[in-house]
């Protein structure tokens, strides 16, 4: 059972890259280097480790190495996400070469064009610097967390305990930030985890229809 937050896509391996470039792999390399979502914890906290390969990790990796049940992991953000992956051709951890977003998916499907998926991505990556920047500034920290250890401190906030303009700070940004978290998870994550998620909204079962017609 793979840990919540966590990638898992083993049934979809990324086409090689390398040495055999195609020009539908170019396009990938284009999305992929203007994202990094994946690496940088926008949208997961950690990524699996299959069996057996902890030895064969990258160093700093392997440091950042856990184990949930039978699941070993490692955290992200990623050691060598700068701007982009900075050992992209060096050995990897092998959810690094298989995982391809649903963004991908879809863009190989003609679902979406490469522009609207860039687009998403420049969207997406606006809200959350935004939603970082914001932060910094009601949580009065300079250190720079990724998207998902700011989701976890907001939505783990005590609100009780704030004076009133700092509650209403924290709950604007709560709100912003949940409702990046489900545009990221229509975009970027398996059909079945948004589905779960709009499934799980504690609303009435008329705005729920009409929000899941709206994503879908
Ligand atoms: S989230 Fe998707 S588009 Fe972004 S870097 Fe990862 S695989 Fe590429
Ligand atoms: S090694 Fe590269 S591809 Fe793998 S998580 Fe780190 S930055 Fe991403």
């Amino acid at each position: 059972m793979p840990l919540p937050g966590t990638i898992t896509d083993p049934e979809s391996p990324r086409p090689a890259v390398y040495p055999d470039e195609t020009p539908e792999t170019s396009v990938e390399q284009r999305i992929c280097l203007a994202c990094g979502f994946c690496c940088d914890g926008t949208l997961f906290d950690s990524a699996i480790v299959e069996p057996g390969e902890r030895d064969r990790l990258p160093v700093k990796i392997s440091a950042r190495t856990g184990i949930s049940g039978q699941q070993e992991y490692f955290t992200l953000p990623c050691p060598y996400f700068q701007g982009k992956c900075t050992i992209y051709e060096k050995h990897k951890a092998e959810i690094c070469s298989c995982f391809r977003c649903r963004l991908l998916k879809d863009v190989a499907a003609n679902e979406l064009t490469s522009a609207e998926a860039m687009q998403i991505i420049h969207m997406a990556g606006t809200c959350r610097n935004e939603i970082i920047k914001a932060f910094q500034e009601v949580w009065q920290v300079t250190e720079e967390l990724s998207f998902r250890l700011i989701l976890d401190r907001l939505n783990g906030a005590e609100l009780n305990d704030q004076t009133e303009p700092r509650r209403r700070a924290l709950r604007l940004l709560i709100a912003r930030g949940n409702i990046l978290d489900t545009l990221l998870t229509r975009y970027f994550k398996p059909k079945q985890e948004f589905n779960r998620m709009k499934a799980s909204v504690p609303v009435c079962s008329d705005f729920k229809g009409k929000v899941a017609k709206g994503y879908e």
